[in-house]
């Protein structure tokens, strides 16, 4: 069910952590998402930071899928990742930024999807540079998959900065400019790095270049063992959502 008209919304947590976790943030959410996002492999730039659940929390997904009739997506970056989604009928999966940069990460990703029907969504890279961005896309039209979109989460810079990574919006334009067809979502979590931020973001982000929005949304932030300060409380994510509704048409 689409809960606002020409505009998939994402909602979940940056990790699951434990089950109770997972399906009180489902639980709270659920009627306000089209896609429950659920990360629980973590690619995190320290070893020592919380890598998430692993492999024991698919049965969890599966559940919820099966339970509520709602996709759940979640993060791939190796083939072996790829291989226990599609074994629990994960059917919506990204490429997070950190892999996009990665030419051979994604070849073989994109091969061990080869012709099958899976929602691919591939994040921007990390860094500013597009042409890795179209290649990674370029990449998967290859081996034929069909259902491709893009997630728009800011590029790193070293930059004094008011957000976490930094808009380009400049860069987000060309990207419409010349690949019209790939569908944009619009991801404020990551982009900012602060819920502070976020409902001004979506509120100005041009609505005719975003297909959606992708949330990161947390039981309980401020217990959360990644991305706390950028986790919305279900309530806060419910008031973002009831705004997008009334502007949209
Ligand atoms: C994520 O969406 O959980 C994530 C790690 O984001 P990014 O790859 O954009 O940093
Ligand atoms: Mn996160």
């Amino acid at each position: 069910m689409v809960k606002i008209k020409n505009k998939l919304i994402i909602g979940g947590p940056c990790a699951v952590e434990n089950k109770t976790q997972l399906y009180n943030t489902f639980q709270r959410i659920h009627n306000h998402v089209d896609v429950f996002r659920a990360g629980i492999w973590k690619g995190r730039t320290s070893p020592k930071n919380y890598s998430g659940f692993g492999t024991k929390a698919l049965p969890w997904i599966r559940d919820i899928q099966k339970k509520y009739n709602i996709p759940v997506a979640i993060e791939v970056g190796t083939t072996k990742h790829v291989e226990l989604a599609l074994k629990y009928d994960v059917r919506k999966i990204w490429l997070g930024a950190r892999t996009t940069v990665n030419p051979f990460a994604v070849q073989e990703i994109a091969e061990s999807l080869r012709n099958t029907d899976i929602d691919i969504w591939i994040k921007n890279p990390i860094i500013s540079d597009m042409g890795l961005w179209t290649g990674a896309i370029e990449r998967f039209n290859r081996v034929g998959i069909k259902k491709i979109k893009t997630i728009y989460r800011g590029f790193y810079s070293e930059k004094n900065k008011t957000y976490r990574n930094e808009p380009r919006w400049d860069l987000l334009k060309l990207f419409k400019t010349h690949y019209a067809h790939i569908p944009i979502i619009f991801d404020p979590s990551h982009l900012s790095g602060d819920t502070k931020y976020i409902g001004n973001l979506v509120q100005n982000i041009n609505r005719e270049i975003v297909s959606g929005f992708m949330f990161e949304v947390h039981d309980n932030p401020s217990e959360a063992l990644s991305d706390k300060n950028q986790q919305l409380d279900p309530e806060e994510f419910k008031m973002i959502i009831n705004k997008l509704i009334e502007k949209s048409d």
